[in-house]
């Protein structure tokens, strides 16, 4: 079957060839629980996530570009994928994380048909979608979680595979941003939407632009901050890319948060910018 999974739409049959996300069968990096996703998600127990490996996006400065780019991991079968859920929920997760699920949706609706947990499923994209694939495992997903990396095409050229980004990434999201918002009595989130923006140095200007996008947005959908910008991946030839970003840049884009009146923000302290967000990657 020609894979037309992702907005690459490169045609692969993934059971003979890699497509241009470098993926053939499923393979995943590492699954656990992890605690340090926004609190509605990760909440007391951890988040459930599974590291899906392959993309087709290629940003630079990935910092999972070891699973990403270089598809370190092991294969699993449906069945296996299905096993991990069971365990994850079976260990107290709060929900399972889907990391990087782009172009594995048809076998994670697969795995979900073979046993769908009693937890909320997380969708956790780089954004970069069809709304056609998206619809078609909409049914499975009660939280989006989404990162809008750009909007700015020359940014999307300069450090991705995807010049063409934003085209996808912003219908995509306004999509995603259509989950209903359920919320918990004790804050954790059921259902909804919490889109993600993690700031460049060089690049607050168009962080400002995303903040007036996200204005635009139903009241009811997140936004999260990030200033978690750690040189790292393959950004030799970037030279504005091998620093952090600076506090300066920072405030003008929480300044922006004000002034589009954003209410349902997580604000990542700068402090944050350290390599332990980086997990260890066990296959
Ligand atoms: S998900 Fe991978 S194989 Fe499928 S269209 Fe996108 S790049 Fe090609």
């Amino acid at each position: 079957m020609k894979c037309a999974q992702c907005p690459v739409m490169c045609g692969s049959d993934r059971k003979l060839n890699k497509g241009a996300c470098g993926s053939d069968g499923i393979k995943i990096a590492k699954y656990y629980l992890h605690p340090f996703e926004e609190l509605p998600i990760s909440f007391k127990n951890g988040s459930g996530c599974i590291f899906f490996c392959g993309c087709s996006l290629k940003c630079v400065f990935c910092q999972n570009f070891e699973v990403s780019r270089n598809t370190r991991g092991k294969y699993i079968t449906v069945e296996m994928l299905a096993e991990i859920f069971r365990k994850l929920e079976g260990e107290g997760a709060e929900n399972i994380n889907l990391v990087n699920p782009t172009h594995y949706k048809d076998d994670i609706c697969a795995a979900l048909e073979i046993y769908r947990p009693n937890i909320p499923i997380v969708y956790n994209t780089h954004g970069y979608e069809r709304i056609k694939e998206l619809e078609k495992i909409d049914a499975y997903i009660d939280i989006y979680l989404p990162d809008l990396k750009f909007t700015d095409a020359l940014l999307a050229s300069r450090y991705t595979a995807r010049g063409d980004y934003a085209e996808y990434a912003l219908p995509a999201i306004k999509f995603m941003a259509e989950k209903p918002l359920k919320m918990r009595e004790d804050g954790k989130m059921l259902s909804g939407c919490i889109v993600r923006h993690l700031v460049l140095p060089l690049a607050a200007y168009d962080s400002v632009n995303i903040v007036k996008f996200i204005s635009a947005l139903p009241k009811s959908v997140y936004f999260s901050l990030m200033g978690q910008y750690t040189p790292f991946g393959e950004i030799e030839n970037y030279k504005e890319l091998q620093r952090g970003i600076t506090s300066r840049e920072y405030n003008k884009v929480i300044s922006a948060v004000r002034e589009y009146n954003l209410k349902n923000v997580f604000v990542q302290d700068l402090n944050s910018a350290q390599q332990i967000y980086i997990p260890e990657w066990d296959y």
